[in-house]
């Protein structure tokens, strides 16, 4: 204890340090701190923005060591319990400390000393004025739209809802109504909309400030620069915004007064954070909208089997929307067809051909789905066996034509194509396997005279250029569209009348745990592409597996009996969502020291592991080398989440911190 003066006060600082806990600072006699306000203070030898988390007239640190808070910044309000108690929350939860919880979701404007520009900037921030808009038309909602609408309303304070509809139900619809109601019912409410991807924010953001043209609607996603996400991120602080639309990164925003939640396509994985804070924005809006004692919205055509899980045990409430919305608009048809022979030199079948023709010759869109880019994913040389790989990874490297380069897509190393086999010097090297670029050279050639547009991250890696892509078939302006995932989301197309999927077989085949989950979503979101206004539209599967289950509850659209089946297999085998899991991941120069890094940890795990914990044995990873690291993994699972929980705090103070070898634990990870 410290010599004491009578009226001496200290804060509790947190730091975005790891391991750090609170570290008690002295607030300076004329110094006015109040908890939530970001402060200045000396760490080691480094100047760092911390927070204050609380105020005391003790501390147990020395006087001698005892360091006083440099600086207040108390340039904005300071940040509220709530917001305090969500990133404790998401710290203790993700195996994170406060500090690097609170601060990671700090805009770098706020995280770092303020420059001297600072006061200007915040000036002209808080000055800007809500973009004018034109009111939008708002169609009457149907009888299933009103329903789910009033289900919504009538609940009071903390009150989870599945919206499950199909693609093209109206989703949009209903999330819009309930944020007019949400706006009307409190003067000075806010509400967050939660959406996946980037290339989908531009449209719902003018969709929803259409709506509320009085209101500022305000955007955070990784699209906007530092200052654009500063800005956004303080009119919500200061309740000058009313709705937030955003990505994953939204979820971590300080509000004023939080009162709905909404997530869109909550079963995506964008929501899952890759790194750092390795945190789920889906469930936290949970966690948030408890706290806030307000309704969540979970929407969704194929619902993650958590999610499901949590419908069937009466956890969540389920509201459907099975019809779509648009007048006359009906579910496409879906058939499986045979992909064409092995080496016929074509990815699309006879039968798929006709089916583009006669689309072509209505005047509908067609869209072709091809989950891989570049042209082909391997060059190889058929007289040594050689075959294109990165030489940092563990990967092939993918054929591109346009470019005539090989690219590792997992860690973006790239070269020319050699002119002969590296291995042998044959000059016939070859690409094997098909990605989007090939299936545009095709269709080039079979349908000629054709508008044919190619939608990947190659075609559209700068700033801007997806929304003009997407703008352009929205025109009629395109008849074939060839992309990957990105032209699976949300987008409203109103002319497509046939889309054709072309390898769904890769991930039938796939180990992973929850790939059939993914697919059967991916599929149906692609397929609900297809006539979402007008004549009915057809969805064509090029597939080698007709009898598979997935498909047949795919063709007759019944989703519900789908993640039934799979929750009572996820059950029988003990997988997830029925237990609970965490990975720690090492990685070092070579697998040898990983892998002898994680038996060691097994073995401390051992130890201290209780029954309802199961610590397994180390594995290399499947892409065991990224970017000359390799790497190793040892899954964790626990029969219930709090055991889990506090088995991950005492173990991971116990791993060592060593330079040869880096780790994280990855708490809930997104697939194994
Ligand atoms: P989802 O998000 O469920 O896929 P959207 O919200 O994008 O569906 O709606 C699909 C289409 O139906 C949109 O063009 C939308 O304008 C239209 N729509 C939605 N609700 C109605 C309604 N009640 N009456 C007429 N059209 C509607
Ligand atoms: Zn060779
Ligand atoms: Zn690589």
């Amino acid at each position: 204890m410290s010599t004491l003066k009578a009226g001496d006060q200290f804060a509790g600082v947190i730091v975005a340090a790891p391991g750090l806990p609170e570290l008690d600072y002295k607030v300076p006699a004329d110094m006015f701190v109040a908890v939530g306000d970001r402060v200045l203070v000396t760490l080691v030898k480094r100047r760092v923005v911390g927070i204050v988390v609380s105020l005391k007239t003790s501390t147990e640190i020395a006087g001698s060591r005892l360091k006083s808070i440099l600086t207040v910044l108390n340039d904005i309000e300071p940040l509220r319990v709530e917001w305090l108690a969500l990133t404790k929350f998401a710290g203790l939860y993700y195996q994170h400390s406060w500090g690097e919880a609170a601060l990671t979701a700090l805009p770098l404007f706020f995280r770092r000393a303020p420059v001297r520009t600072h006061a200007k900037w915040l000036e002209k921030a808080r000055a800007d004025r809500p973009l004018e808009m034109k009111p939008v038309v708002r169609p009457e909602l149907n009888a299933e739209q009103r329903s789910a609408v009033e289900a919504v309303e009538k609940s009071e304070g903390f009150a989870p809802f599945v919206l499950f509809g199909v693609t093209g139900s109206g989703k949009t619809e209903v999330y819009l109504n309930l944020i007019e109601n949400a706006l009307g019912k409190t003067p000075d409410g806010q509400v967050l909309l939660l959406v996946p991807e980037i290339n989908l924010t531009p449209q719902l953001e003018g969709r929803v400030r259409g709506r509320f043209p009085g209101e500022r609607v305000v955007a955070l996603n990784s699209e906007k620069s530092d200052s654009e996400r500063a800005s956004a991120w303080l009119a919500v602080h200061e309740g000058r915004a009313r709705v937030l639309v955003g990505t994953r990164m939204a979820m971590l925003a300080s509000f004023k007064k939080l009162v709905l939640v909404i997530v869109d396509e909550e079963h995506d994985g964008s929501f899952k954070a890759g790194d750092g804070l390795r945190y789920s924005a889906r469930d936290l809006a949970v966690w948030r909208a408890s706290k806030n004692r307000c309704p969540v919205i979970l929407g969704s055509a194929t619902p993650s089997l958590e999610t499901w899980m949590k419908v069937k045990k009466g956890d969540y409430r389920l509201l459907e929307l099975k019809h779509r919305a648009a007048s006359k608009a009906e579910l496409p048809s879906i058939e499986l067809i045979a992909p064409p022979e092995r080496g016929s030199g074509t990815a699309l079948s006879a039968a798929a051909r006709e089916a583009v023709d006669a689309v072509l010759a209505e005047g509908r869109q067609v869209i072709l789905f091809m989950n891989r880019r570049g042209y082909a994913p391997v060059l190889s040389c058929g007289a040594c066996g050689w075959v294109s790989s990165c030489p940092r990874c563990s990967a092939f490297t993918v054929f591109h034509k346009l470019e005539r380069r090989l690219v590792c897509h997992h860690c973006g190393w790239s070269r020319p194509v050699p002119d002969a086999c590296p291995g042998c010097g044959n000059v016939d090297i070859l690409p094997r396997g098909t990605g989007t670029e090939r299936i545009e050279e095709e269709l080039g050639k079979t349908f000629p005279g054709k508008r044919i547009l190619r939608i990947d991250r190659d075609s559209v890696s700068r700033k801007g250029e997806a929304e003009e892509a997407f703008a352009k078939v929205h025109r009629g302006e395109v008849d074939l569209l060839v992309g990957t995932q990105m032209i699976a989301k949300g987008h409203d197309f109103q002319n497509v009348g046939l889309v054709l999927i072309l390898n769904a077989d890769a991930q039938i085949l796939s180990p992973m745990t929850r790939a059939r989950e993914h697919l059967f979503a991916t599929l149906m979101q692609v397929a609900g592409r297809a006539g979402r206004s007008g004549a009915r539209g057809r969805v064509l599967i090029q597939t080698r597996f007709p009898g598979d289950p997935l498909f047949a509850a795919l063709a007759s659209q019944n989703y519900p009996r789908f993640a039934d089946q799979l929750l009572e297999e996820r059950e029988a085998n003990l997988c997830v969502p029925f237990v609970y899991q965490a990975l720690l991941r090492a990685e070092s120069s070579t697998l040898a020291q990983a892998l002898a890094f994680l038996r060691d940890a097994a073995k401390l795990g051992f130890v201290t592991a209780p029954e309802t914990v199961r610590v397994y044995d180390p594995v290399p990873m499947t892409l065991v080398r990224l970017m000359n690291r390799e790497r190793a993994q040892l899954l964790v699972e626990a029969d219930d989440r709090l055991s889990l929980n506090r088995f991950l705090k005492t173990w991971s103070a116990q791993l060592p911190q060593t330079s040869a070898v880096s780790w994280v634990l990855e708490v809930d990870p997104a697939d194994i």
